[in-house]
């Protein structure tokens, strides 16, 4: 038996794209799940690697397959980096000044 060979848990993949999901999905994202997975038109979709694949139009499934992609890569590379996760908007005046400051500096020597 090979790797391909492996049954994965359908459940862990998306039932549009077969992209694996994120192991904690935020809660928007379940939302979203379960509201393209009760359209009306919905219909199954033929998929090795998914028993239930599904399928809508691309313009319903875009933003779900977006974000889901975002929340399985961009997010943990952004946390690995230590990049915060939540805005200071506290802090964010003093950045602008700060930012404002180097850039004027930058025009002044041109
Ligand atoms: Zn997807």
């Amino acid at each position: 038996m090979s790797d391909t060979d492996v049954e994965i848990d359908p459940s862990t993949l998306c039932p549009f794209c077969d992209s694996l999901l994120p192991a904690n999905p935020s809660a928007r994202l379940t939302s979203l799940k379960d509201y393209l997975l009760s359209r009306p038109h919905i219909e199954p979709r033929t998929s090795i690697r998914n028993r239930k694949a599904k399928y809508l139009p691309i313009v319903q499934i875009a933003s779900f397959c977006q974000l889901h992609k975002i929340e399985t890569t961009l997010i943990p590379e952004g946390r690995k980096k230590g990049y915060p996760m939540t805005i200071d908007w506290d802090g964010l005046p003093g950045y602008v000044l700060i930012l404002s400051l180097i850039l004027a500096h930058f025009v002044s020597e041109c």
